[in-house]
């Protein structure tokens, strides 16, 4: 399953429809957890998600309380029904070490502040027009007709679609489609190491003799750096005051942005790079760990971790091959021309002489070669014949085809 969001634009009375179920929404979900809860207190066991249907929506309805529930589409009812179950169910398992991954919380009251969504199945009979020219329609029962921007074509009928609005205030359509069968692509020679960084967002070198750096947007800096100004107002402004509520808006904006365009570049690095390459080569990073330590935020920032997941889905996708190598690895030690390790480098040493082989490195293209070895693939490099790992490494540009994309940085 796959999620295609694009950006909607709903009209007045769309909106004003939007926030209705949106609001039923959120009433249904709360009376799951509200009646979870005192059934836990009364020491009974948990009504079933049948029982709750019937309770919840087919009873409550018919009161006068709840009966405002029947003006809107019933699936996302049932839908909120079914998440607040699927929450506690989680939650259960987290509790008794049986779920993977993040623990999950105990489920919360949802409040019309913070982001709101619906969804809605096939059951719904929502509608999906597509056009050549990067406009979309969904038709929701109850609704109408939402114009969203088609960045990209739905590849399939989608089994659901969530309509969610942001605390900005945007609002988003979001189809799940069955995944498309993997399209594996003609195979090629080349394979990449990857090495991320903190000056360049990667350094990236290619068995074919060639390499890059890839530097963090700078636009994203930019924007990053309103957004601290955003903040900073934000934190200024009087609790409960107008100017408080726009200064909050603006920094969820700001926050929207960063977050979108971030996901953006690395959507394109990664797809690029399983394009052009048969494998990659990534390190295993340990992304909690190095947030902890004092260059905490510009690891965030980067978002090697995104990258990363990025990159195998594409692999997935392609038929292609993403190695990962330990992160336990002195990448950054050896020499990866005559492979001698001469010790740990404090983080501002961006080029150093090897002892022995004399070679000017460059740290992180260095790196990068070293990761192409480390996950088994030095034969490619071997192929390529000559002096290619010098080539690769030197910290002198004259000396190999290096190219950067986007802006240049100023080079370490
Ligand atoms: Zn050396």
């Amino acid at each position: 399953m796959k999620r295609y969001r694009y950006r909607a634009y709903p009209d007045g009375s769309q909106r004003r429809a939007l926030t209705k179920v949106f609001g039923c929404v959120r009433v249904v979900f709360n009376d799951v957890i509200a009646v979870r809860q005192s059934s836990y207190r009364a020491g009974e066991p948990y009504p079933t998600a049948g029982e709750l249907s019937k309770r919840l929506l087919t009873a409550a309805k018919k009161t006068p309380e709840r009966a405002w529930l029947s003006e809107v589409s019933s699936v996302p009812l049932q839908q909120a029904l079914l998440d607040a179950d699927r929450a506690y169910r989680s939650f259960f398992n987290s509790m008794a070490d049986k779920r993977r991954g993040k623990r999950a919380g105990i489920p919360r009251f949802r409040t019309r502040h913070g982001k709101q969504s619906a969804r809605f199945t096939r059951n719904a009979g929502f509608g999906l027009e597509q056009s050549t020219h990067g406009v979309g329609f969904l038709t929701l029962p109850k609704i109408g007709r939402i114009r969203f921007v088609l960045s990209r074509p739905v590849p399939s009928e989608p089994s659901s679609v969530t309509v969610i609005q942001e605390i900005d205030g945007s609002y988003y359509v979001s189809f799940v489609v069955a995944t498309p069968t993997p399209e594996p692509l003609a195979p090629v020679q080349r394979v990449a190491g990857v090495d991320v960084g903190l000056t360049d967002l990667a350094a990236i070198t290619y068995s074919d003799g060639t390499r890059q750096k890839v530097p963090n947007p700078r636009w994203l800096r930019t924007k990053e750096r309103e957004l601290a100004r955003a903040q900073r107002s934000l934190s200024r402004k009087q609790r409960g005051s107008k100017n408080r509520e726009k200064a909050r808006h603006r920094v969820a904006v700001l926050h929207r942005k960063v977050r979108e365009t971030r996901a953006d570049h690395h959507r394109k690095l990664a797809l690029k790079l399983i394009r052009e390459n048969q494998a990659v080569a990534l390190e295993g990073l340990d992304v909690a760990g190095l947030a902890r330590t004092r260059m905490g935020k510009s690891v965030n920032d980067a978002g090697w971790s995104t990258l990363a997941r990025l990159i195998r889905e594409k692999a997935a996708e392609h038929g292609r091959e993403v190695i990962v190598i330990s992160r336990w690895e002195p990448t950054s030690q050896l020499c990866s021309v005559c492979g001698v390790k001469d010790g740990r480098k404090p983080l501002h040493v961006r080029v150093w002489t090897c002892v022995f082989c004399g070679a000017l490195l460059d740290r992180d293209f260095n790196a990068a070669v070293n990761i192409i070895v480390a996950a088994g693939l030095a034969e490619k490099l071997n192929a390529c014949g000559g002096d290619v790992r010098r080539t690769l490494a030197c910290a002198d540009p004259d000396e190999a085809g290096t190219h950067r994309t986007g802006r240049e940085n100023a080079v370490a």
